[in-house]
């Protein structure tokens, strides 16, 4: 390759053995240099804020490709790969992405897509996909030089998936990077026996899960309502309510699922909103979907695949993932909340009916990692279509907002009075 980043005598991480501690390092912003990384002493003057990265471009053919990020100051990098589906995946300190909109959405040569953002407090994270096997031949930073700024380079080279399979059993597996336990503000309130309710607004940081032709993400629209949906809950005094980020930080699925059931959560309601390519037509309105092993539909089977898809976005190694323990104590309890998850979500969608627009079949249900909580009712509320132009008006209403926030707040009331009457018998796993 002969770009021009290619003529200096760079700073090389390899991609491959680096110890857990550096990890930290990078990750921790640490101005040590302990020796192994001289790019994290930095000049007294910029360490108040974060580092920029202001541009990024992709070079090369579908043998060789080169990433080059163009950067502030010269920050740590690490770079591992992942399988299945084939990814490569930069960890480096935070830094403030002031990338030109829509950049990453086309790729070039190895690479098809690439994304950026938090992915945990102090630390961002560039994941690109690549649509085959490749090996990491260099990932390193270079100073700022003769005019130009700071930059990180990422070399790929095709290869083969046993070389690739190899190349990252060999790499030490890479520290995975928790995200941190949300909300550290909410502590049990040991006494208080109001129903505990998790509101979940999906995806977050580096995934911005679905996105308006306008550009609005649907992280964002869902971190506004699902903050307004917990205020209105909090302001009846009859439930404590936590969220799962209240910030844009990445939450990764199964976390969000650990965060309700350490907290003995009596319901969680994840926040999202759908999108159609326009190949796929148009759709409108809200969907309530609660959890089942195989799709109600094939839209409901896409839309779980999609959402599904966020800890890959992310960046993260799904292959250690344990399987489902089979356990009849955890099927029986399952198939109670199962029981009650659908009498909240008809509940639902009764109440949403008068105030907001419902999709012509509102109530769906597909295997969404985020609901699989087996002793937590959980719905997964699709407030409605980014991709079509009414809907997203009404998103970014606040009479809309509004109005279908206190819809779900008088659903929840109906759901916990009815709950308390005694409906259902309990399996006593809790409560
Ligand atoms: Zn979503």
């Amino acid at each position: 390759m002969t770009s021009p980043e290619g003529s200096y005598s760079p700073m090389s991480i390899r991609a491959t053995g680096l110890p857990t501690m550096l990890y930290a390092l990078l990750l921790g912003l640490t101005a040590g240099t302990g020796g192994v990384c001289p790019a994290l002493a930095q000049p007294a003057a910029v360490t108040d804020s974060l580092p920029v990265a202001t541009d990024a471009r992709l070079g090369g053919d579908d043998q060789q490709t080169r990433f080059v990020l163009d950067l502030s100051q010269k920050i740590a990098v690490r770079a591992f790969a992942l399988a299945d589906p084939y990814r490569v995946v930069l960890d480096i300190p935070q830094v403030s992405f002031k990338l030109p909109a829509k950049l990453g959405e086309t790729g070039r040569g190895l690479v098809k897509a690439f994304r950026y953002g938090l992915v945990m407090q102090g630390g961002s994270r560039i994941v690109l996909d690549v649509g085959k096997p490749v090996r990491i031949d260099k990932a390193f930073v270079i100073d700022a030089a003769d005019g130009q700024p700071a930059r990180l380079v990422l070399d790929l080279a095709a290869t083969d998936r046993e070389s690739f399979l190899r190349t990252i059993a060999l790499d030490r597996k890479p520290p995975r990077a928790e995200s941190p336990r949300p909300d550290p503000t909410a502590p049990k309130q040991a006494g208080d026996p109001r129903p505990l309710i998790v509101i979940d607004p999906g995806h977050g940081g580096i995934d911005n899960g679905t996105q308006a032709a306008s550009g609005e993400l649907e992280k964002a629209i869902v971190l506004e309502f699902g903050t307004m949906l917990r205020d209105k809950l909090e302001k009846s005094g009859k439930y404590r309510v936590v969220m799962t980020r209240t910030d844009d930080t990445f939450v990764a699925l199964g976390d969000r699922v650990r965060f309700a059931r350490e907290r003995q959560a009596a319901l969680l309601i994840s926040i999202h909103c759908d999108a159609l390519r326009k190949v796929e037509g148009d759709a409108q309105g809200a969907s309530i979907y609660t959890l089942a092993d195989t799709a109600s539909d094939s839209e409901a089977g896409r839309l779980a695949d999609a959402e599904n898809k966020a800890d890959v976005i992310a960046g993260f190694d799904l292959s250690g993932e344990p399987n489902e323990v089979a356990d009849i104590l955890v099927d029986l309890a399952q198939r109670e909340t199962k029981t009650y998850s659908l009498q909240f979500a008809k509940t639902l969608v009764g109440e949403i009916k008068g105030v907001a627009r419902l999709h012509k079949h509102p109530l769906k249900a597909a295997g969404f990692k985020v609901l699989k909580a087996p002793d937590v009712p959980s719905v997964l509320v699709e407030l409605g279509y980014v991709s079509n132009a009414q809907d997203l008006k009404l998103l970014n209403s606040d009479a809309w907002r509004s109005r279908t926030a206190d819809a779900i707040a008088q659903a929840v009331g109906v759901f916990f009075s009815t709950r308390l009457a005694g409906t259902g018998g309990d399996v006593g796993l809790r409560r």
